[in-house]
């Protein structure tokens, strides 16, 4: 499949509970002769009490619970595979959807943190099974595009992290707060999503709006849309068409280069849109929406990480001023045989772009020792299907 801006395709399975907003919810119960008031107690329940299946919403008729069971299936992706970080702070699922298409979501735990003092939960969550953009760094990037996912597939890797949380609060360990003193704290909500899993969130457009928009529901998930992040590689039409958007989402763009012809080396998606085209839509997209825009910077040892890269870096984003920030994140370890670069190169680059009045930050490794980043577990389960007894140790 061509990589290419254009809408979802329509996928052909019915739609689920999940897939409906609240709205869509209201107007089914009318053409279905139902009560509308009961669209209110469907939603909280699902979004609210996080309930698993229509039996447990006991404040229905028996007879609308099975209707509803048999019309709109409140149904969740089995989980294929779970894996838990040492550290216990990333859990990552291999997700089985309805047509045995496979999917990773990561839950990530933070602390509370001088620059952060309210601990989160952040759940990243996949727009599609694969990817046709085919960036030579990312495992999901060499499995190739296999379908959207629709609004309720997205929704329900949220909802199972919410499920989990709400069962199992997460406390974190004892951390200094601002006063010095020391304090702990239990979490058991999810406070951000981002949509940095599998997928191009922007190539499945529609689909990735409508749930978003489910999950900033008031009568539903209610998420406020500044703990929401859309992780883009630039599809230049699509940002634009965000921008005007009511819903004010954060945007990160995967940049990963200084220059278009370093970028194209890397990501095929360069050779549609050059960077300057596409630098110059996330100015204005900054300037529209008053929000800071998030550059994702992938440190490729040799490849990306040297001063003057750095340097040229600083230059094209001094225009955005205080609307731009570098995420550096070096590069997991991935069969196309990248390295991280060392902590020393990463503090060179870092303060040349401070030189460079750009604001930045490294994300913090997650999940290693679990195959965290996109793609990866999806590869290893299918190798270790291949090789049962060859694939390391998780
Ligand atoms: S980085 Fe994102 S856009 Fe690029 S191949 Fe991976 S999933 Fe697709």
């Amino acid at each position: 499949m061509k990589p290419e801006y254009r809408m979802a395709i329509a996928i052909e399975q019915p739609a689920t509970i999940l897939d409906l907003t609240y709205a869509d919810l209201v107007a089914w119960m009318k053409k279905h002769g139902e009560a509308t008031f009961r669209a209110k107690q469907i939603f909280q329940a699902i979004y609210r009490d996080l309930v698993t299946e229509y039996e447990q919403i006991t404040t229905l008729p028996k007879a609308l619970r099975a209707r509803l069971a048999e019309e709109l299936p409140l149904v969740a992706p089995s989980v294929a595979r779970e894996l838990h970080s040492r550290d216990q702070r990333t859990i990552k699922l291999l997700l089985e959807l309805s047509d045995g298409a496979q999917i990773e979501t990561v839950l990530m735990l933070y602390p509370p943190n001088p620059e952060s003092p309210r601990a989160r939960a952040t759940v990243c969550v996949s727009t599609q099974a694969g990817c046709a953009y085919g960036c030579t760094f990312c495992a999901t990037g060499q499995m190739g595009f296999a379908r959207h996912l629709r609004p309720g597939e997205i929704v329900a890797q949220v909802l199972h992290f919410a499920r989990l949380l709400r069962a199992h609060p997460w406390s974190w360990p004892v951390v200094p707060n601002a006063a010095g003193s020391q304090h702990s704290g239990a979490l058991d909500r999810v406070t951000n999503v981002v949509l940095m899993g599998m997928g191009e969130p922007l190539h499945n457009y529609d689909n990735t709006l409508q749930a978003l928009r489910l999950l900033n529901a008031p009568e539903g998930f209610n998420l406020g849309a500044r703990h929401m992040t859309v992780s883009t590689v630039g599809l230049v039409p699509a940002i634009q068409r965000l921008a005007g958007e009511a819903l004010q989402v954060n945007l990160a763009i995967s940049l990963h280069a200084p220059n278009n012809e370093m970028r194209a080396q890397t990501m095929p998606v360069a050779r549609k849109w050059h960077l300057d085209e596409l630098l110059a839509t996330c100015l204005d997209f900054a300037r529209r929406t008053g929000r800071q825009v998030t550059f994702e910077y992938v440190l490729l040892s040799g490849v990306n990480d040297q001063i003057p890269h750095a340097q040229e870096l600083g230059r094209r984003l001094a225009p955005f001023g205080p609307l731009a920030h570098v995420n550096l994140i070096p590069v997991n370890v991935t069969a196309a045989g990248y390295r991280p670069p060392s902590g020393e190169v990463i503090r060179a680059f870092r303060e040349t772009l401070r030189q460079a009045g750009v604001s930045n930050s490294v994300r913090a490794e997650r999940g290693d020792d679990i195959a965290a980043a996109c793609g990866q577990l999806r590869t290893l389960n299918q190798r270790q299907s291949l090789h049962p007894s060859g694939g390391p140790a998780s």
